[in-house]
């Protein structure tokens, strides 16, 4: 059911469906009745995509009361107890305004703040993910976010999946929203009646949502274009064939786009995961996701050793790297590339998925060349600090009037100039 390939033939760039032309043309469309109507517009798309009418966007109090009679209490426990490990673990990440004086008295800093207001669009149905509201809020409340604002498409009934509400009410987000695809981005990015207009847009979605997130990019700051999930396992003849193949299961039923890949040395070892593969899949509820994924986009690859398995999963840039070897400390130092990290056999990539603590919100698609986890410091941003010392500016100043002449700025060197004059009783 897994190919069995070489290391080599691994592709690294994996397709990303982005959307067509024409779907962007619908999605810019959409943005421009959102921000040009508001409500009406919203209300209209929401009828046309969602089949549902939807008098008032914002959820109220006592729907969000109710959902918490919709869930189990053992399901709103474990939901506390992620989102206490998810604070501890971002509480680490929290960053300190920094000022520092000179000892000619200039003073230089940096003040770190948060962002005021955040939107997380939380997808709707089959694929809503309460874990992925945790994951989301909780670094923006951590880094200070006043305002946090969630939308998710309304169901048939009108009302809003009951463990989303409740997750949403646990991570402490300020309001939440019935709108879903492209016009709930519109609505964030520009504001409506009822949703405020936010400074940043987090959260996965289908194409609409992430062509939309593409175009309102540069209004608004977006978290990342999140693709397919993936993994790949690094493992030795110390790993257990039935574990291995749990944790590439795993990933392989979120989605037939979603890649799982096994690098090892041993030759036993991936012909017996495979076995396993074919007998655990069969078993699973999402038995059909999951063996397309493995068909289509999973992979098993012998490796001549462990050093050419690491160098491969570097290549990959994977979303997750779990190092299922009988010393992986060993090898941590030649991890360049990953999302996150799993080490051992204790540490299965579901247990970062939902209550280690660090968000499961990870690049994809081999962005974790370039790009790190969610965390605080996505919800941040810095201001620098300057308070030169008169003393300062006479040391610095000429420099300042060179360099600004140079460049055929003279207002820039005059206003240096004024504050040169010694004799000046002013200064
Ligand atoms: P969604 O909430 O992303 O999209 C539903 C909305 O799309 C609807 O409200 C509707 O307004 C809009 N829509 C539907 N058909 C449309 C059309 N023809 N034209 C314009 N708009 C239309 O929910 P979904 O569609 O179920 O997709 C969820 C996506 O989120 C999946 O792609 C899934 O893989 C992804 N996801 C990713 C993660 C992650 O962490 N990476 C987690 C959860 C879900």
């Amino acid at each position: 059911m897994i190919p069995i390939v070489q290391a080599d033939e691994l592709d690294t760039r994996r397709r990303q469906d982005t959307g067509t032309s024409e779907e962007e043309q619908m999605v810019a469309g959409i943005l421009r009745r959102v921000q040009d109507e508001g409500d009406a517009a919203l209300r209209e798309y929401t009828r046309r995509f969602d089949r549902v009418d939807i008098a008032q966007p914002l959820v109220s109090d006592a729907e969000v009361e109710e959902a918490y009679t919709r869930v189990d209490p053992a399901f709103v426990e474990a939901l506390r107890k992620a989102a206490e490990q998810i604070d501890a673990y971002h509480q680490r990440q929290k960053r300190q305004s920094w000022i520092d004086t000179g000892e000619d008295g200039t003073v230089l800093g940096q003040l770190v703040r948060p962002l005021e207001r955040v939107g997380v669009y939380v997808p709707g149905g089959r694929a809503a993910y309460p874990s992925t509201v945790l994951m989301t809020v909780i670094p923006a409340r951590v880094a200070g976010v006043e305002e946090i604002v969630i939308t998710t498409p309304p169901q048939a009934d009108g009302r809003v999946y009951a463990p989303t509400l409740v997750a949403a009410r646990e991570a402490g987000v300020t309001r939440i929203c019935k709108a879903g695809g492209a016009q709930a981005i519109a609505a964030l990015a520009s504001g409506t009646e009822t949703i405020p207009r936010v400074d940043k847009i987090c959260g996965p979605g289908n194409r609409y949502v992430a062509l939309a997130k593409r175009l309102v990019y540069g209004r608004v700051d977006i978290d990342m274009i999140a693709g397919p999930s993936e993994i790949v396992v690094v493992a030795d003849d110390s790993a257990k064939p039935a574990w291995v193949a749990a944790d590439l299961l795993s990933q392989a039923e979120h989605d037939p786009l979603a890649s799982a890949v096994l690098l090892t040395p041993s030759r036993a070892l991936a012909d017996a995961v495979a076995n396993e593969l074919s007998q655990q899949c069969s078993r699973l509820e999402r038995s059909e996701i999951a063996a397309q994924s493995l068909r289509d986009h999973g992979a098993i690859a012998v490796t001549a050793d462990l050093e050419e398995a690491l160098n491969t999963a570097n290549r990959l840039a994977p979303e997750h790297l779990e190092l299922m070897v009988e010393d992986p400390w060993a090898w941590v130092g030649k991890v360049k590339h990953a999302g996150a990290l799993f080490l051992g056999p204790w540490s299965p990539e579901a247990l970062g998925d939902y209550v280690a603590g660090p968000s499961h919100v990870l690049p994809t698609n081999g962005t974790a060349r370039f790009s790190s986890p969610l965390g605080v410091d996505d919800f941040i941003k810095k201001t620098s600090l300057i308070a030169a010392s008169r003393q300062a500016l006479l040391r610095d100043g000429p420099a300042v009037e060179i360099l600004a002449e140079a460049e055929g700025l003279t207002a820039h060197a005059a206003s240096i100039r004024v504050r040169m004059d010694k004799e000046d009783p002013h200064v």
